[in-house]
């Protein structure tokens, strides 16, 4: 391929809002072009590597056993509405703007296919005989990000490739624990493959449900994630997962009584700690969360945050929300911001970390008062307790070893779905006794756009994208110093030729222009080897190979060129 055939728009300038460096380079590269907030056209190089990273979840996924199919993006809502979904995706779900019974009205764009899939499987499969059966696509996904942004890691149409499996048992042979262990080991595979830093860690399975599932995890600044290990490198979840060893300092002991205090018009925690000279940390945070119309109360210390997933899973319930105001004022006969644990009547849950408190300054159910003094168990009764908090910044992991914050990026993610698509879509088979159960399923996400913007995270300087070889959209490009020489023009098509024949993707940089633009360009694209054929290093018999990532070079002899970079290329795949 050479370039001057090709439509390579690189550039200095990049948009104001491109912050993350794989946003600055893909469009200063010329690998995508932004069509509207969220979404984007991939420009030829880009659609090149998009196309390897792939070609790669593809192989893999075969390997892995799945069999590949496509789903289409147009969905109906009824079949949404059958597994209660409309509502826990929200605005998230985009629907084609109809009237009336217009058929657009009932029509939604896929975020994901849990739906669809199982339809399928409601449809087709029957009995235990055809099970277990996986099933992929690499397909378009419609999402209505709130906040589309650092470029074309998180956009509104992107390509996943989803999986999907089936099950007649949960465990041994063909169950969905064998199928799970092989999709997160062809994940694993798929990330090295394409050279990511990758960290798996335990997830929380989110509105999707289930009871397992892990994320695949690139530590990056550009994330918007958390990734929470322990020093020792043997525990890993992200921030909404995290557990924490139990806190065990507590506070000096207190035998002072209840006060109140007027606190008027202060109703957060760090207004009232100012205003009465006490520590966040010396205060009880009371939150008020909804459950099927009852209220739930959290209780955590003013420092620390309520854990949702964790509040949920300790009260035993699929999820909580937080109480409108409405409920918080019935409830605690006062406005919002001045909740506290002394005699309200409701279930309350307790964290860990508030049941060695002495001395607490919380709310007191009055608008404008807080009290002071509040010892826990002597106060309120402490009825429920559990860790219900985010983890933070010097706790420890479960096993005791210091926990340690990373901003990262989800790159895929594996769910235990159990049968809660199958339950809600009446998908079943007959078992080898005749009877009719659900289908077990799993469901594999992974982001290909994302994993190429990852990549780019991972591997750039200053100059520009060292690209992995196995996803470059050209393993090599020969910088052609001077054109119009004969011997270097001829020398230059000749080794494009011969490394093109030898399976090597090969870009020719024929351009009339200056040895520095070419390779600052070369750099700033970043294939891995940059071949320089040049006027004066024929004069001197040689042609130069520079490895993007290390910047060494080599000089051989012309004739040589050819093996050294094609072994080059097949190292590094
Ligand atoms: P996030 O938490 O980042 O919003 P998610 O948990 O909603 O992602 P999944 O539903 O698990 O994502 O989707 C599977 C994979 O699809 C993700 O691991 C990610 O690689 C990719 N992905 C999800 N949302 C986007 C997006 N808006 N843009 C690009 N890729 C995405
Ligand atoms: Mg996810």
């Amino acid at each position: 391929m050479k370039w001057t055939q090709f439509l390579i728009p690189t550039s200095k300038e990049c948009p104001a809002d491109a912050v993350v460096p794989s946003h600055q380079l893909m469009i200063r590269a010329g690998l995508v072009r932004q069509v509207a907030a969220g979404s984007y056209s991939y420009l030829p190089l880009g659609f090149r590597s998009l196309r390897k990273v792939e070609a790669i979840v593809r192989e893999e996924m075969n390997r892995a056993g799945a069999i590949e199919l496509n789903m289409p993006a147009l969905h109906p809502i009824e079949w949404w509405e059958q597994t209660g979904r409309v509502e826990a995706m929200g605005d998230v779900l985009l629907s084609l703007a109809g009237t009336g019974d217009d058929w657009r009205s009932r029509t939604v764009l896929g975020p994901t296919h849990e739906e669809v899939v199982t339809e399928i499987a409601r449809a087709y499969i029957n009995s235990y005989k055809q099970l277990p059966v996986s099933l992929y696509q690499i397909q378009t996904k419609f999402r209505g990000e709130a906040r589309p942004k650092s470029g074309v890691l998180r956009t509104r149409e992107f390509l996943m490739k989803d999986a999907y499996s089936f099950h007649s048992e949960l465990d041994g042979a063909g169950g969905l624990g064998e199928t799970y262990q092989t999709m997160y080991d062809a994940y694993c595979a798929i990330f090295s493959r394409c050279n990511l830093p990758y960290v798996p860690v335990e997830a929380e399975s989110g509105p999707i449900g289930g009871d397992a599932s892990h994320e695949f995890m690139v530590p990056t600044d550009a994330g918007e994630d958390y990734l929470v290990q322990s020093e020792d490198g043997s525990y890993a979840a992200n921030l909404e997962r995290a557990d924490v060893q139990p806190i065990t300092e507590k506070s000096a002991e207190s035998q002072a009584p209840v006060k109140e205090v007027h606190t008027p018009g202060l109703a957060t925690i760090d207004e009232v700690s100012d205003f009465l000279k006490c520590k966040p940390r010396q205060m009880i945070k009371t939150i008020i969360y909804e459950v099927n119309g009852e209220p739930l109360v959290a209780l955590v210390r003013g420092d620390h945050e309520v854990n949702e997933s964790k509040l949920a899973r300790t009260a035993g319930v699929s999820f909580v929300t937080p109480a409108e105001s409405p409920l918080i004022k019935k409830l605690t006969g006062a406005e919002v911001g001045f909740a506290g644990p002394v005699g309200l009547n409701a279930r309350v849950i307790v964290d860990q970390a508030v049941t060695l408190m002495q001395g607490a300054v919380t709310g007191t159910n009055k608008t404008d008062y807080h009290v002071t003094g509040v010892n826990p168990g002597r106060d309120f009764e402490i009825k429920e307790t559990g860790d219900i908090r985010m983890a933070v910044e010097g706790d420890c992991a479960p096993n005791g070893s210091p926990l340690v914050f990373k901003k990262c990026i989800e790159v895929g993610h594996v769910f235990k779905l159990g049968t809660k698509y199958s339950d809600a879509m009446q998908a079943t088979f007959l078992d080898n006794n005749g009877k009719a159960k659900s289908l077990i399923m799993g469901c594999y996400g992974i982001g290909l756009n994302r994993i190429m913007a990852a990549a780019i995270e991972a591997h750039h300087d200053e100059s520009g994208i060292c690209w992995p070889m196995t996803i470059a959209p050209f393993h090599v490009v020969i910088c052609a110093l001077d054109m119009r020489v004969e011997a270097v023009s001829t020398l230059a098509e000749k080794l494009h030729d011969e490394l093109t024949e030898a399976g090597v993707d090969v870009l020719l940089d024929d351009r009339d222009a200056r040895p520095g633009f070419k390779f600052k360009d070369a750099e700033l694209i970043g294939f891995p080897i940059r071949i320089t054929v040049g006027k004066r290093g024929l004069e001197e018999g040689i042609v130069e190979i520079q490895i993007r990532q290390t910047g060494d070079t080599v000089k051989t002899a012309p004739e040589n060129a050819v093996a050294t970079v094609q072994k080059m290329v097949q190292d590094a795949m």
